[in-house]
């Protein structure tokens, strides 16, 4: 039977090959037999046991892999200028920031960036739409003075 499996990266969703050197056409690296290769980067390492190479997530040998996961990891934060009033405003999903929501629907948090003040929005989409007059009192000040 083939030692050869694929498996998607939970992490990364990349598909990761895991098998025997051998069978994967490759000489065993120091005596470790099993190796994992991320196939869309073509970078692989060697393991000592199948457990190691199934629990690899990618990220902790593919440098590809911990760049497209850094990239993402900015798109969770958007810092942007709102249009209304001027000020900066950031916009980042709660679990980039390590934050638990207390509640399902607060998953993205807008922060008027010059006043510290902070909202939630259940959507990115309605979180980049938010001009800062819809919930900091100091920008909507600012406009009315
Ligand atoms: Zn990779
Ligand atoms: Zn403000």
């Amino acid at each position: 039977m083939s030692s050869i499996v694929q498996r998607t990266s939970r992490v990364t969703g990349t598909v990761l090959t895991v098998g025997l050197a051998g069978e994967l056409g490759l000489t065993d690296d120091d005596g470790l037999p099993w190796v994992v290769v991320c196939e869309p980067h073509s970078t692989l390492v060697f393991t000592d046991t199948k457990r190691e190479a199934m629990t690899s997530t990618g990220l902790d040998f593919c440098d590809d892999c911990r760049a497209g996961a850094a990239a993402r990891e900015l798109d969770a934060i958007t810092t942007r200028i709102s249009r209304a009033t001027g000020t900066s405003i950031t916009v980042a999903n709660v679990t980039a920031l390590g934050i638990i929501p207390d509640d399902n629907d607060k998953r993205w948090l807008i922060t008027c960036d010059e006043h510290d003040t902070s909202a939630y929005s259940r959507t990115k989409r309605a979180a980049m739409r938010v001009s800062g007059l819809d919930f900091c009192y100091a920008c909507h000040e600012s406009v009315e003075a």
